[in-house]
This record gives C-alpha cells, structure tokens and sequence, in this order.
C-alpha cells in the first residue's frame, strides 16, 4: 500500500478553528500547516475509481453575514464515508480549507459556507481528496461575497490609507495579540474595547486575541510588551506619550512596520499598533450615535464608537472627509459604513497572507497617527 495523502491526515472538522493555536506557534509563522495546502494532495496512488460530482448547489453570489448557507452536493465512484471540503482562496497562501463534511451512502454532502466576517467576492471550491482507492476531485471555483444583514450607508470606495502610498496593514494570516491599559479607564472601558475589536475583526477577517492587561504606555518601542501587537491604552494628557490638543480624545494609528510583500507587491506589516484615549475625558459608554457630526472629539461620540474609529486607524485607514455616514470620516455612526467596510477589506484577510522581502527584513517608514 502507498503512504496516505497528507489529504487523508487533515483532522476532522473546519480548519479555521485551529488558525488561533496555530498561528500562535512563532511569530512570523504563516497560519496553517502544509498539509492543508491542496497542492501537496495530488498523489494519490493507483486510484481504481474516478470520483466525480454528480450535483453541486451553491448559495448565491452575496450572503448574509450571520447566516448558514449551505453548498449540497453529491459524488459518484466510491460514495460512502468520504471526506469533503470546502475551501477558500486566500491570495498569498492557497486554498485553504473553511468547512468540512462526510458523504453519506447516497454520496450526499451539505457544507456550510463562513458568513463570520464581511467580504467582496472571494473563490470557493469543493474538494474530495484522494483515497487509496478512488481519485481526487474538485470542483470549479464559485465566487461569493458576506455583506451584512443591515444595509450600508455611503460608497465602497470612500476610505483612505493612514500613510498615502504605504500598504499598512496587519497580517491577516497571524493572530494579533492586543492588551488594553486601564490606567485611567473609567467602569465598562474594556467590555466596549472588546466589543469594538470584535467588530473589528468581522469587517476585516483577522483574528484579535485578548492577552490581558498592560501598564506599557507605547510611547517606547523598546519596553513594548512582547507578545502584543495592539496596544489600547487610556491614559491622562500628563501620562500619554502623544499630547490631546483642542478637542481631541484620542488617537489611533501603526507605531512600527516591517517591509513584507503581498500578492500586490511590497506592503508594511503592522508589528506594533495602538490607541491612545484621553481618560479625562467623560464620553458615554457602549456605542450611541452621536449628535452632531461624530469623531473622536469631545462630546460628540460615545465610547465604543471612539474605539471603532481609532482601531480603523490602527488597521491602517486614513479619513475619509466631507463624507456622512462614514466611521473614517468625522461624520461617525455607530457602525462601519460601505467605505469603512471597503478599507478594512483592503488592510485584512481578503487581501491575503503576507510574505517576507528577501534580505534582511527593513523596518518601514514610521506611519501617522491620526486622531
Ligand atoms: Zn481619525
């Protein structure tokens, strides 16, 4: 008998349960094992059977976020007990598997398609590995996107990036670790910080672990706390290293980036991030429209909203002005808008796993930080 296909030893179940722990194992380690790479899948030996799809049914080209829409299909050749994937492309990595199934006697499949974060269009395909005893198949690409069950305010393409001409952005294939300062937070600040990051991570596909607690202020590079990427930090005017003028509450933005490269060339990946909060400043708590206008401005936003807008600016998105419904722009809602759900596309998992340059890995230049 020939060895098993690495197909055979993916575990049972969606892999993208296991990106967490994964992503975790080294600092720069892309998130999933090559065993999950269909490119290495293609060597099932002395196949006596053809596997064939006899019927697949996909949703439709746009679902719904939060909904569980289902991929049917059927194989004929060997039928019974067959594992079944489905996958999707990511630039710069390959297709990685999102779902997972088990054919019945019938050879009848139901996959679920992900609705857990917002995309444009993305490739899926379903793939039945090879067995010893029958041949691998795959299915065409079909192309879906998740848009959220509410409708969208604004225009896809008004967002704008932190550092005109740099690709900022984190890398969607790592876990980013982040740690919040309470030091002068008021009651609730890490309920709406959490939640805040947790909206974060739908629009863009990237995974945030919360690691607990910091008295790091992010002024110094050196004492960053090693196993944190984002820094969320409420602290007094005399303790933030950037001071709040006027009426500014708070800041957002990259603090340092290493030159990688992407499927669209050279890009800065985010290493260290933060938010800054004036903690002096008395906002309401949770995530109120504002009154007048918004922004993260002195009586005009509330606290969770504060958040949103500076953690789009830590994920690398500049404002978008004279724009109204925008979180990016100073005319703030309570949700990310088509624009800011755009831009956060543009910095996150659709745009795929980040590679590093040849040579020494070079720090990118210092990027803004906005207010
Ligand atoms: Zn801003």
């Amino acid at each position: 008998m020939s060895r098993p296909s690495p197909a055979q030893r993916t575990p049972r179940g969606p892999s993208r349960r296991r990106l967490p722990l994964l992503a975790l194992s080294a600092a720069l380690a892309l998130l999933l094992p090559l065993s999950t790479l269909s490119a290495s899948t293609s060597t099932a030996a002395e196949p006596g059977t053809t596997t064939t799809f006899t019927a697949l049914a996909w949703p439709g080209a746009t679902v719904k976020a939060g909904s569980s829409p289902r991929v049917n299909g059927a194989i004929e050749g060997w039928k019974a007990g067959r594992r079944v994937y489905l996958e999707q492309l990511v630039r710069g990595y390959g297709w990685l598997v999102v779902g997972g199934a088990t054919t019945d006697s019938a050879g009848r499949f139901a996959l679920t398609l992900p609705t857990s974060w917002l995309h444009e269009a993305l490739p899926y395909r379903v793939r039945v590995p090879a067995t010893p005893r029958a041949t691998q198949a795959i299915s065409p690409a079909s192309y879906h996107g998740v848009v959220p069950a509410r409708s969208l305010k604004g225009k896809r393409s008004w967002w704008t990036r932190i550092e005109p001409g740099v690709r900022y952005r984190y890398n969607a294939c790592q876990v980013i670790p982040w740690r919040v300062n309470l030091k002068a937070a008021r009651p609730g600040a890490l309920r709406d910080a959490k939640e805040a990051i947790r909206r974060l991570g739908v629009a863009t596909g990237i995974t945030f672990e919360y690691r607990g607690q910091t008295s790091h202020r992010t002024g110094n590079l050196e004492t960053w706390p090693e196993d944190t990427n984002l820094v969320i930090a409420w602290l007094t005017p005399k303790q933030s290293p950037k001071k709040f003028p006027g009426r500014v509450v708070a800041w957002g933005g990259p603090q340092q980036g290493l030159w990688m490269r992407d499927y669209e060339g050279r890009t800065a990946m985010t290493t260290k991030s933060r938010v800054l909060i004036n903690g002096n400043v008395k906002v309401p708590n949770g995530f109120r429209p504002s009154k007048d206008g918004g922004g993260p401005q002195v009586g005009l936003n509330s606290r969770g909203t504060i958040l949103m807008h500076e953690l789009g600016h830590a994920a690398g998105l500049g404002h978008v002005l004279k724009r109204t419904g925008q979180m990016m722009s100073y005319k703030s809602t309570t949700q990310y808008e088509a624009g800011d759900l755009g831009g956060l596309n543009e910095v996150g998992k659709a745009q795929g796993c980040m590679l590093p340059l040849q040579g020494a890995s070079r720090l990118a230049p210092p990027p803004r930080l906005d207010d």
